[in-house]
């Protein structure tokens, strides 16, 4: 079953150099998290939209220790950058999951993307790794 809580995934990666979130705040909309009873795609009530965290320094581990995988796998080159994909990547063990802005929710069926999505479903396949997006209320499998 896809999984798309908890997005804290420890231990950290190191960030890739170069790579900083910016003025992306993904991560405190889309996903799921627990802690704070904050369904996906909603707003953490913490967050101060293109800004960042207004708790930052006091801010649980669930924030503090997650990066996203644009933040960590140098493979993922700009264009996945989530303040230009409009998408925020993670694994999850076997699955790499794909959380799509629901302001932008077609934007993972436009190319690069799909096509990268559909690439690294194939490349991940014989280790029966596997890519979910979720856009919106719905989820697929690539
Ligand atoms: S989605 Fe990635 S780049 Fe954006 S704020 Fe979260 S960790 Fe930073
Ligand atoms: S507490 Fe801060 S870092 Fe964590 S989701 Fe909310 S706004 Fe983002």
């Amino acid at each position: 079953m896809p999984q798309a809580e908890d997005r804290c995934a420890p231990p950290t990666p190191a960030t890739v150099p170069g790579r900083a979130c910016g003025s992306c705040t993904l991560c405190c909309r889309l996903p799921d998290i627990v802690l704070f009873d904050k369904p996906a795609n909603a707003w953490c009530t913490h967050c101060i939209e293109h800004k960042g965290c207004s708790i930052y320094a006091a801010r649980p581990s669930v924030c503090r220790d997650f990066l996203c995988l644009w933040m960590t796998d140098a493979a993922l080159g700009a264009d996945w950058d989530p303040s230009r994909s409009h998408m925020m990547i993670y694994r999850q063990g076997p699955q790499m999951t794909v959380l799509v802005d629901p302001d932008n929710a077609d934007i993972w069926l436009q190319d690069p993307y799909h096509a990268q999505l559909q690439a690294w479903a194939a490349e991940g396949a014989p280790a029966g790794n596997y890519v979910i997006v979720f856009q919106q209320d719905d989820v697929f499998k690539i």
